[in-house]
C-alpha cells in the first residue's frame, strides 16, 4: 500500500500546544498568581433548559419499546429540518426540506463536502483563518491560495478579479478576527463566483452573534447565492453544542448535481445524528429555546463589549467583538504576536491567542475571546488597562 503523501504537506501547528506549555511553565514558577484565560475558542455556559428538557425526554423515549428509534434518515429527521427551514424563513430565505442536511457539526461537513469537488480545483482561503479550511484541502492534495485580510480592508478580503479560484471559503462573522461582511461586500463575492462558475463555501457558525439587522446572517439573503453557495452552520456556538454535536448544511438544488451528490455522499458515508441530539437541537428553535440561547449569547457579547471598550480607552486598534465572540487587536508597541503573548502573560497573567497562529497576516495581531466568565473578563481588562492606558 501507499500512504496519502499529502499528509506530509500539512504544516505542524504548535499554536495551542505552545500556549499550553508557556502557561504551565508560568504557573509552575508563579503558583500565587491568578492566570485568566481569554484565549478559549469554546463556549463555557451550559446548555439551556429547553434543550436539556428535550434531551431527557428523548432519552426516556429511547428506553420504551413503542417510542424506541433505530437508524434515522441520514440527512436528519423532518421534525428538525422543518425547524431549520422555518428559521431561514424568518429571514426571508425559502429552502426546500431536501436542501437541508443535518450533521454532527460544521467541521465535519466542511471537510466532507470536499468529496464533491475535483482535486484540480484551486481553493481560495482568507488569511488569517480557521485552520480547518486549509488542512482539509491539503490532505486532498488541492492547491490553496490566500486572500489577504489586513488592516487596510478591516480584515475582510475583497475580490481580486485576477485571481483564479474555483472554491472560495468565506467565514462571516470570522474566526479569528470577528470581522463581518455587509451585503454589498457579499454581492461582490457572489458576482465573482457566478462569473467564474466557482463555488462559495460559506461558514455561518457565528451568525447568531450578528445583532445588526442590516448585516447578513446567511449568504442566501443575497440574490444569486443559491446558484453558487453552500452554507454551513452549527449549533456549537449558537446554543453551546460544542460537546453535544449538531449542525446543518444547506446545499441548494439550484447548484445542480451537487445537491444529489451530497445526499449520495451522506447516505453512503454517514448514518445520521443521534435521535436524542436532534430532539435537543429541535428545542433550540422553540420559542423558549431561542429566548434562552439569546441570553447566553448576550452574556458573551457583553463580555466582548467590556474588552472592546477597554481597547478603545487604551487606543488599541481592533476589529470584531460587536457581532462576534472574538476581538482581534493590533499588538501595542509594535510587538509581534508571541512577544505580546509573553508580555501579557508575564505582566497581567492574561492568556490570549497569538494571531500569527492563524496565518501569515495574523503576525502582529492577537485574539481575545469573550467566552470567559464576566468576573474574569472584568478583572483581566482592569489589569490590561493598567498596563496600556
Ligand atoms: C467553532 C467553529 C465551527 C463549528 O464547528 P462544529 O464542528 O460545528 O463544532 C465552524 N466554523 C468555525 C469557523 C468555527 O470557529
Amino acid at each position: 500500500m501507499n500512504i496519502n503523501k499529502n499528509y506530509e504537506n500539512l504544516e505542524q501547528s504548535y499554536l495551542f500546544s505552545t500556549i499550553a506549555h508557556k502557561v504551565n511553565d508560568f504557573v509552575a514558577k508563579n503558583p500565587d498568581k491568578k492566570v485568566i484565560r481569554l484565549g478559549i475558542g469554546d463556549v463555557t455556559l451550559p446548555l439551556c433548559k429547553a434543550v436539556t428538557d428535550a434531551l431527557h425526554k428523548a432519552v426516556d423515549e429511547m428506553g420504551v419499546q413503542s417510542t424506541f428509534r433505530g437508524y434515522g434518515p441520514e440527512q436528519g429527521y423532518d421534525f428538525l429540518r422543518e425547524k431549520v427551514q422555518k428559521y431561514y424563513q424568518n429571514r426571508n430565505v425559502e429552502l426546500d426540506l431536501d436542501e437541508i442536511f443535518i450533521s454532527d457539526g460544521a467541521k465535519s461537513d466542511l471537510g466532507n463536502i470536499l468529496d464533491l469537488f475535483d482535486k484540480d480545483n484551486t481553493v481560495l482561503v482568507p488569511d488569517p483563518v480557521y485552520p480547518v479550511y486549509v488542512d482539509t484541502n491539503i490532505m486532498a492534495g488541492r492547491k490553496v491560495i490566500f486572500a489577504n485580510a489586513n488592516e487596510e480592508n478591516n480584515f475582510l478580503p475583497t475580490v481580486d478579479k485576477d485571481i483564479n479560484a474555483d472554491i472560495i471559503y468565506i467565514c462571516s462573522p470570522n474566526n479569528p478576527t470577528g470581522a463581518v461582511y455587509n451585503k454589498a461586500q457579499l454581492v461582490e463575492w457572489i458576482r465573482y463566483a457566478l462569473e467564474r462558475k466557482a463555488a462559495i463555501l460559506f461558514d455561518a457558525a457565528y451568525e447568531c452573534f450578528v445583532s445588526d439587522e442590516n448585516l447578513p446572517r446567511s449568504i442566501y439573503e443575497i440574490e444569486g447565492a443559491k446558484e453558487c453557495a453552500i452554507e454551513f452552520c452549527s449549533l456549537s456556538k449558537t446554543a453551546g453544542f460544542t460537546g453535544t454535536r449538531c449542525g446543518y448544511t444547506i446545499v441548494p438544488r439550484s447548484l445542480g448535481k451537487l445537491n444529489k451528490m451530497w445526499l449520495r455522499r451522506q447516505t453512503t458515508k454517514f448514518n445520521g445524528v443521534p435521535y436524542i441530539v436532534q430532539r435537543g437541537a429541535e428545542a433550540v428553535f422553540s420559542e423558549e429555546g431561542q429566548k434562552e440561547i439569546k441570553e447566553n449569547i448576550n452574556y458573551y457579547k457583553d463580555n466582548a463589549k467590556i474588552i472592546s471598550d477597554t481597547l478603545n480607552r487604551c487606543n488599541i486598534w481592533h476589529v470584531g467583538g460587536k457581532h462576534s465572540p472574538y476581538i482581534w487587536l493590533k499588538c501595542p508597541n509594535n510587538m509581534n504576536s508571541w512577544e505580546f503573548f509573553d508580555y501579557l502573560l508575564n505582566n497581567a497573567q492574561i492568556v490570549g491567542t497569538p494571531g500569527a497562529g492563524f496565518g501569515r497576516n495574523g503576525e502582529g495581531y492577537f485574539r481575545l475571546t469573550s467566552f470567559g466568565s464576566r468576573e474574569n473578563t472584568i478583572e483581566a481588562m482592569q489589569r490590561f488597562e493598567k498596563l496600556f492606558n
